[in-house]
């Protein structure tokens, strides 16, 4: 075994599977993957969207290949993950694909709920099964986008909530089954983040933007670019003793109790 295997590390030029990659987070991670010569296997439900965002990558060297496909679909995913195999395997899953859905379990539909649940949890655990045998013929890293709603609740937020500690959870099995194996598995939990699902969660109500805001002690919301450096921290080197790692990346909102008197004017 090489030394760089010893370490956990890919031996070749890394492959990198990132889902949700149309939008928000799952592009800026994409960007970054690229940015340091990863190849990169960008899946989304949304193939336009995802041809749009990555039409005028300037990528020389690397391998940019856009698949459609949703996360709840396992014979998709077995396709995809042949496809990422032939090109010699998977170092990195970066898991950004999820939905959101408000609502407290009286205003949320069954169907509402079974959607949320189906995309974040099983689309997480569909992902993870096809992707492991490669991961650990390679020893990679799985990286799921969960949400500071994987480790606390939030009001209004039922299903996203349950959704997200079921991440939690399975990560944190998965690292103890996997890690063995030589694939380390960790959670980024973000708080509020600037991207679509963010407008599309206050559209009905702006005034909550800056409410939310004001309770964040950094005094801003994430960008996408903070998520995507710490999954590109966690899929380095310099992250290789992380494991079943379950980071807060919320501008320090879930460090304890803030009193509005410390807010930023
Ligand atoms: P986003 O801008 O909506 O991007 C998510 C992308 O994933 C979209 O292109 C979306 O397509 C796609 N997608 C959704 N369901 C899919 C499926 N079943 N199969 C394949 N692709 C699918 O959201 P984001 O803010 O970047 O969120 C990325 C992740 O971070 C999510 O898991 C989210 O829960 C988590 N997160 C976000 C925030 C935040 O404040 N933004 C905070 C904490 C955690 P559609 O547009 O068609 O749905």
């Amino acid at each position: 075994m090489s030394s760089q295997q010893d370490m956990g590390l890919p031996a070749a030029r890394e492959n990198a599977v990132i889902t949700g990659a149309a939008s928000g987070i799952g592009a800026a991670v994409a960007r970054r993957l690229l940015d340091r010569g990863a190849n990169v296997f960008l899946i989304d439900r949304d193939i336009d969207r995802l041809r749009s965002v990555f039409a005028n990558v300037d990528a020389p060297g690397e391998t940019v290949k856009l698949f459609q496909a949703d996360v709840t679909d396992n014979a998709k995913l077995k396709a995809l993950f042949a496809e990422v195999d032939a090109h010699g395997g998977v170092d990195n899953v970066v898991h950004c694909a999820g939905v959101a859905r408000l609502g407290t379990v009286i205003e949320i539909d069954e169907a509402s709920f079974d959607f949320v649940l189906d995309v974040n949890l099983k689309g997480t655990f569909l992902l993870a099964k096809n992707a492991m045998p490669s991961l650990m013929k390679r020893r990679g890293c799985f990286t799921a986008i969960a949400s500071d709603a994987g480790t606390q609740g939030a009001s209004g937020y039922a299903a996203y909530c349950a959704s997200k500690h079921g991440v939690v959870g399975l990560i944190k099995s998965m690292a103890l089954d996997h890690g063995p194996q030589g694939v380390r598995c960790n959670a980024i939990c973000p708080g509020f983040v600037e991207t679509p699902m963010l407008d599309q969660l206050f559209a009905d109500n702006p005034s909550d933007r800056g409410f939310y805001e004001k309770t964040v002690p950094l005094g801003r919301f994430a960008r996408p670019n903070d998520v995507a450096e710490l999954a590109a921290f966690i899929s380095s080197p310099a992250g290789s003793y992380l494991n079943g790692a379950i980071i807060a990346l919320d501008g320090g909102s879930t460090a304890g109790y803030f009193s509005s008197a410390s807010a930023a004017d």
